[in-house]
C-alpha cells in the first residue's frame, strides 16, 4: 500500500507525458519555453485569476509574493504556526518578523477571531509594522477568507494565501489560490497537482503585482534585459516541469472528485468502527483538495498506539506537523514557550495522516480502518 500512489496516476497518462516531454526535447527551449505560458494561462483560467506566474517551487512562490509586496525588516507578517516550515521561513528569510496566530482546533487553519487582537497587539508594541497576513490552506482545506480578508482590509494588510496543499480546493464557490491578494501553490510531486520535480505558481488579479513578479522571477530584470532595476531571484519554473504538469492537469478534476469519494469513505468507515478518532470536518461551503487525510487521536499516547498498529500491519502513515513553527529551533530567537499556541501544540501531539490519493481502493481503506479499530 502506498501513502501517495503516483504510479497509478502515471499509468493513465504515461503516453501524454512522454509526448509532452518529447516536444520540449524537440524545440529545446528548456528555460521559459512555450509550455510555461500555456500552463500559466490554463491554471489562471482554472483558478479564476487574471494572472498566474510559474516559478521554481512553492517556497519561491511565497518569497516572490513577499518581495512583490516589498516586505522586509521592520514588517510583521501574521501566519499560522501549524504548517510546513517554509511558510514561516520565507518571512524571516526576508528579514521580516513572523507573528504567529493560533489555529481553529476543528479546521487546523488560522483562527480569524484571533487575528485582529494579534494585529492590535503588534500596533500597541509599536516596534513592527503590520503588513501581511499569510493564512495556510492546511491539508487542502481553505482558511476562512471572508473573515480574514475583512480584518486584513480594516488594518490595511495584504493577504498572501499559502495554497501549497490546496490546488482544487474551494471556498464558497471560489477556487483556492484566488482567495487573497496573492495566492501561492506548489507542484512538489506529492501535492494535489504535482510535477516530477520542484515547481510552484503565484496567482493574482493585480496587473502591477504581476509585472513586478515577472521581473523578480528573473533577477529583477527591467524592460531592457541587461538593466536590472531591482533585486530578485532565479525563480523560474522549468519548461520540462510545465510540460509534465500540462499532462497532469487534464486529470485534476477527476482526481479531485475521486479524492472526495475516498475522504467520504474514510469518514463513514471511521464513524462505524468505534475507533476513538476524530475525522476531519469540512465546513459548509468549503471543498478540501485532500492533500492529506489527517485524523486526531485523543492523546499523544493514543496516537502512538495507532501509529504502532499501522506500522505493524505494513500501512504507511505520517505525522504533519509534530512541532509547530514557534517551537522550531530556527525560531527560538522569537522567544516563544510551550503553551503560547495551545491548539497548534495539541494538534501536533494528537494528529496523524492516513494514506490518501485518488486511486486508494475501498478494500485498502477498510483494512486501514479495521487496523485502527484494533480488529
Ligand atoms: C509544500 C509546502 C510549501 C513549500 O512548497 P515547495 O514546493 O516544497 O517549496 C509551503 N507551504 C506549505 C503549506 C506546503 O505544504
Amino acid at each position: 500500500m502506498q501513502f501517495i500512489d503516483l504510479k497509478a496516476q502515471q499509468q493513465l497518462i504515461r503516453q501524454k507525458i512522454e509526448d509532452n516531454i518529447k516536444r520540449v526535447l524537440d524545440h529545446g527551449r528548456y528555460i521559459m519555453g512555450p509550455e510555461i505560458a500555456e500552463l500559466e494561462t490554463r491554471l489562471a483560467a482554472y483558478v479564476g485569476t487574471n494572472n498566474a506566474l510559474g516559478c521554481a517551487s512553492g517556497t519561491d512562490a511565497l518569497v516572490l509574493s513577499l518581495l512583490a509586496l516589498e516586505i522586509g525588516p521592520g514588517d510583521a507578517v501574521f501566519t499560522s504556526p501549524f504548517t510546513f516550515f517554509a511558510t514561516g521561513e520565507v518571512i524571516a528569510l526576508l528579514g521580516a518578523t513572523p507573528i504567529f496566530v493560533d489555529i481553529d482546533p476543528v479546521t487546523f487553519n488560522l483562527d480569524p477571531a484571533l487575528l485582529a487582537p494579534a494585529i492590535r497587539a503588534v500596533k500597541e508594541r509599536g516596534d513592527l509594522e503590520p503588513k501581511v497576513v499569510m493564512p495556510v490552506d492546511i491539508f487542502g482545506l481553505p482558511a476562512d477568507y471572508a473573515a480574514i480578508n475583512k480584518v486584513a482590509a480594516e488594518h490595511g494588510l495584504a493577504v498572501v494565501e499559502d495554497a501549497a496543499q490546496a490546488m482544487g480546493g474551494e471556498y464558497h464557490g471560489k477556487k483556492a489560490c484566488s482567495l487573497g491578494t496573492l495566492g501561492c501553490t506548489s507542484f512538489f510531486p506529492a501535492k494535489p497537482l504535482g510535477g516530477y520535480g520542484d515547481g510552484g505558481m503565484v496567482f493574482c488579479d493585480d496587473e502591477g503585482l504581476d509585472r513586478l513578479l515577472r521581473s523578480l522571477r528573473v533577477h529583477g530584470q527591467g524592460e531592457d534585459k541587461y538593466d536590472n532595476v531591482r533585486l530578485g531571484i532565479n525563480g523560474r519554473l522549468d519548461t520540462l516541469q510545465a510540460a509534465v504538469l500540462l499532462a497532469k492537469l487534464e486529470l485534476l478534476p477527476d482526481e479531485l472528485a475521486q479524492r472526495q469519494q475516498v475522504a467520504g469513505r474514510y469518514a463513514a468507515l471511521i464513524a462505524d468502527s468505534g475507533a476513538a478518532l476524530t475525522a476531519p470536518r469540512v465546513p459548509d461551503g468549503y471543498v478540501s483538495a485532500w492533500a492529506q487525510y489527517s485524523v486526531l487521536a485523543e492523546s499523544e499516547a493514543a496516537r502512538s498506539e495507532f501509529l504502532g498498529r499501522l506500522q505493524g500491519a505494513g500501512i504507511p502513515s505520517a505525522v504533519y506537523y509534530p512541532r509547530p513553527l514557534h517551537l522550531q529551533t530556527a525560531f527560538a530567537y522569537l522567544g516563544h514557550q510551550p503553551g503560547d499556541f495551545p491548539h497548534s501544540e495539541a494538534a501536533g501531539q494528537r494528529i496523524f495522516s492516513l494514506p490518501m490519493h485518488p486511486y486508494l481502493a475501498l478494500e485498502d481503506q477498510e483494512k486501514i480502518v479495521a487496523v485502527l479499530a484494533g480488529a
